[in-house]
């Protein structure tokens, strides 16, 4: 389904900010920040302000269309994925890699078996230095 047709589904309305807000996250390779969706989605339109970007990156949030990652003071957006994945954040250059994993299934069972508690969603996030700043140091 397109975002078009996910919107409408659901009874909003398609804007061209909506459009354009999804058209960035699902072309990035990693995770953007808002101020990056902004700057990239008003390379395409100009006329797109910031609010209507927040605007719709919160309807997306409300809607689970988008997964928000927290990075200190940051927070980065994407489209939403399964939980069985570990986020991998570069301290230095922010670049987000997704390493597939079934210890978060593991992990899964683990909290509701011993702890008695029953995930809704588990967000594992390992910070470091991806190969690229590893070897320029
Ligand atoms: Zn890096
Ligand atoms: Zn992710």
């Amino acid at each position: 389904m397109s975002i078009d047709e996910v919107l409408r589904a659901r009874d909003f309305r398609v804007t061209r900010a909506r459009q354009l807000v999804w058209e960035v996250l699902s072309s990035s390779e990693s995770h953007l920040s808002a101020t990056d969706i902004h700057e990239r989605v008003h390379a395409i339109d100009d006329s797109i302000n910031a609010s209507s970007v927040y605007r719709a990156l919160a309807l997306f949030s409300d809607l689970d269309l988008v997964r928000e990652s927290h990075l200190g003071e940051l927070s980065t957006w994407e489209p939403a994925h399964e939980d069985e994945v570990i986020h991998l954040v570069c301290e230095r250059c922010q670049s987000t890699t997704h390493f597939n994993t079934s210890t978060v299934d593991r992990l899964r069972a683990q909290v509701e078996e011993v702890a008695e508690f029953s995930p809704t969603s588990i967000d594992v996030q390992i910070t470091g230095l991806c190969a690229t700043c590893c070897s320029s140091t």
